[in-house]
């Protein structure tokens, strides 16, 4: 859709049309904000698609076998993004019984899909045994023992991985870090947790153990952290071997890839770290007198953030002389909370002047009545009026999974893009919906 000569801002999939106006994925946002209104979601599915296969072909050349990647739905569940992992021959990840059932309403292959949770419920234990889903990842104690007693009751084994803290810290923040050994998540294999949940595994009847499952962080540029996590799972691998006899088969090693959202955010290249990874873990196995364990990988963001964009349409424009400028646009922090929660930048775009030089450092402010409203502070854009259009680029993961309807605002549609062409997949939300489950 992008011909050689378009300007392009930031990612190949967002240019500039020679009317000046802002173009995703090929088409004209001015003519989606006409026909879908704002604020919008918008996704370029081709992009989706290009990183799954991305992804499925370095993995298999890399480790061979069966390692293959997991899309983590958290990042951006709906039934539509659920029927495009089954069509690509993905796997995915589910985090809660809600998750699962989405994927299941789509569809969706139960037997390619992992079931996470550090708290999973009997009742959500039930649910996903009852839905065949092929793997759990258990997280505890608690879990195994529940897991056993209701997969009996089936008169079933069910498959897992066992989540374990390798106590990596990828120097990310500390909200978004999970592998260090203070974490809700695993259990730590330096207090020597992870080998006897591995042994109570081993001994359970209904559980058939796999192998095991680390996550170390999200947004990481580096490949050295999942390469020194590699290493202390492929040792702990041994330490099992060697006090039971079982050799995992099987090796998570998380998501957690980065996305550029700025300029100045850097580019990674996703085959090189996973041959890199894949190396490091050949050697290890090597090392350690181990065969190479079938490798998991499940990256969320990466494989849908920068094929997202938000639109929005620009309400005030208010100059506080000596302070800022407050732009106000029709969304906010209940469809992208992301600034409020952990600070995060993104890069904003005058989507109806487009070619015009970024001239002004804004405050994107939202509609809600809190001033911590916020989807971006210093960001530079040509100067907008009311009536413009604003893109937030780069919002395709964790913004519409984590949108709410705070001040009761409705959620925006989200609309795919795929060949120059747009479809509905998810609606707008009515006032109806608002008040739906009211009495
Ligand atoms: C969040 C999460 C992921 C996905 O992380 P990304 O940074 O989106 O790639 C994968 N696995 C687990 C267990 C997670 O919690």
């Amino acid at each position: 859709m992008t011909n050689c000569c378009e300007k392009t801002i930031l990612h190949g999939n967002v240019t500039v049309g020679d009317n000046g106006l802002l173009r995703f994925a090929g088409v004209d946002t001015a003519d989606l904000a006409a026909k879908y209104g704002t604020p919008l979601y918008l996704f370029d599915t081709d992009r989706i698609r290009e990183r799954c296969k991305l992804y499925q072909s370095e993995m298999k050349a890399a480790f061979g076998g069966d390692s293959r990647p997991l899309y983590a739905g958290k990042a951006f569940c709906t039934k539509a993004i659920y029927r495009i992992m089954a069509e690509c021959g993905m796997s995915v990840d589910l985090v809660s019984p809600g998750e699962l059932f989405t994927a299941k309403s789509a569809g969706f292959p139960m037997e390619r899909a992992f079931f996470h949770g550090n708290n999973k419920t009997d009742a959500d234990i039930a649910l996903a045994l009852d839905a065949g889903v092929g793997c759990f990842v258990c997280d505890s104690r608690e879990e195994l023992v529940a897991l056993d007693r209701i997969a009996g009751e089936r008169g079933v084994c069910q498959k897992i991985l066992l989540r374990v803290t390798p106590g990596i810290d990828p120097h990310t923040f500390a909200a978004v870090t999970t592998g260090k050994v203070d974490s809700k998540f695993g259990s730590p294999i330096a207090t020597g947790a992870a080998l006897e949940l591995a042994k109570l595994a081993l001994s359970l009847e209904h559980i058939d153990l796999d192998g095991f499952h680390c996550h170390i962080g999200s947004q990481i540029f580096d490949v050295t952290p999942y390469v020194d996590a590699s290493n202390v799972m492929l040792s702990f691998i041994k330490d099992v071997k060697d006090a039971t006899g079982f050799t995992a088969k099987t090796l998570n090693l998380g998501g957690g890839f980065g996305v550029r959202y700025t300029e100045s955010d850097p580019e990674f290249d996703y085959a090189e770290a996973i041959k890199a990874l894949a190396k490091a873990v050949k050697e290890a196995a090597q090392s350690n007198g181990l065969p190479t364990p079938t490798v998991l990988l499940e990256p969320g963001r990466s494989i849908v953030a920068d094929a997202g964009m938000t639109l929005y349409t620009v309400g005030t424009v208010k100059e506080i002389p000596g302070f800022r400028t407050y732009v106000s646009v029709d969304g906010g922090m209940p469809d992208n909370p992301r600034y409020a929660l952990y600070r995060s930048v993104y890069t904003v775009v005058n989507a109806t002047h487009a070619d015009k030089a970024p001239d002004r450092a804004v405050t994107v402010a939202g509609r809600c009545c809190e001033s911590g409203d916020l989807i971006a502070e210093g960001a530079r854009i040509a100067t907008p009026v009311r009536g413009d259009l604003l893109a937030v680029l780069v919002t395709g993961a964790y913004n519409y999974s984590m949108a709410s309807n705070y001040n009761r605002i409705p959620r925006p549609p989200v609309v795919f893009l795929s060949e120059g062409k747009d479809a509905l997949a998810v609606r707008r939300e009515s006032f109806e919906d608002l008040v739906r489950n009211d009495l």
